[in-house]
């Protein structure tokens, strides 16, 4: 019996806002793993920061600037890949932001710009790596979604919208695309200690709330998406498709 292995050499993973945050830890995470990575997000300066921190740590890496809401810039990013690499094995689609408002203070602006960059960016973002994975015949597609695409909480109605469109989209895509051979699968973080989360989690009544609504009694860490990121990407979930996973502390199974 020959077991799947995890180990990502040769492959070639994109991870759109891997700047920062969880999408940084990611491509640690898979540039440990052995994969050559792409971070892609708009600000140059913090792609830089994060290369450096890359190289540092002996992974292979290159950075492109991008709008994952642009059409056209999405394109490009994946035919600059191609003529770097010959080929796009990994999508982590992870690129997000979050407007958080009381359903009756939410503006249509915030509505927009929320759905635009989480589930647009999402879409287009996927669509460009499709078509490229199509050619291969093989691919991970990884959309980073979140508890919200499941449950409710508060102030955030365009975010939950636009994560429980990602779970839905995860699952039309791994039907579509499991001819292919390619498989898409989501993960689903609850609260994870990033620039994004930084300021919601500082208020002490909050973070206890949450600490509590986990079995575990902690909010995630960057290290804890690090194991179901490899696993999605790496033959080990070659029968794995059209799965969200829950990486939440036991949050949405309580
Ligand atoms: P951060 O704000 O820390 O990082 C977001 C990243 O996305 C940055 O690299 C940012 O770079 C990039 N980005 C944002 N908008 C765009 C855009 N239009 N085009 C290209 N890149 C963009 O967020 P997190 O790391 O916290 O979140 C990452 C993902 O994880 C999001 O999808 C989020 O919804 C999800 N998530 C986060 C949780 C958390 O608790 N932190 C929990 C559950 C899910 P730049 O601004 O320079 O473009």
């Amino acid at each position: 019996m020959n077991f799947p292995t995890f180990a990502l050499n040769e492959k070639v993973a994109l991870i759109t806002g891997g700047s920062k945050g969880i999408g940084f830890g990611m491509a640690v995470a898979l540039g440990e793993y052995g994969a050559k990575v792409v971070i892609a997000s708009r600000g140059l300066q913090d792609l830089e920061k994060a290369k450096e921190q890359l190289e540092g740590r002996q992974i292979d890496v290159k950075i492109f600037q991008v709008d994952v809401t642009k059409k056209e810039q999405v394109e490009e990013l994946v035919q600059n890949i191609v003529k770097e690499y010959g080929k796009l094995d990994i999508l982590v689609n992870n690129a997000g932001m979050n407007i958080r408002k009381p359903l009756v203070e939410v503006e249509e602006a915030d509505w927009d710009q929320v759905i635009t960059t989480n589930l647009k960016g999402i879409f287009l973002m996927g669509q460009a790596a499709a078509k490229q994975m199509i050619k291969q015949k093989s691919g991970k597609i990884i959309n980073i979604s979140s508890i919200l695409g499941s449950i409710g909480f508060s102030m955030q109605t365009s975010y939950a919208a636009s994560k429980g469109g990602i779970n839905q989209l995860t699952k039309v895509w791994a039907d579509e695309l499991a001819p292919h051979g390619i498989t898409v699968n989501a993960i689903g973080p609850a609260y994870i200690k990033t620039p994004m989360t930084e300021e919601w989690l500082a208020d002490e009544s909050r973070y206890s709330e949450i600490v509590n609504n986990t079995m575990l009694k902690r909010v995630g860490n960057l290290e804890d998406l690090a194991g179901p990121v490899v696993f999605f990407a790496s033959e080990a979930s070659n029968y794995v498709t059209g799965q969200v996973l829950n990486v939440d502390g036991g949050w949405t199974a309580k």
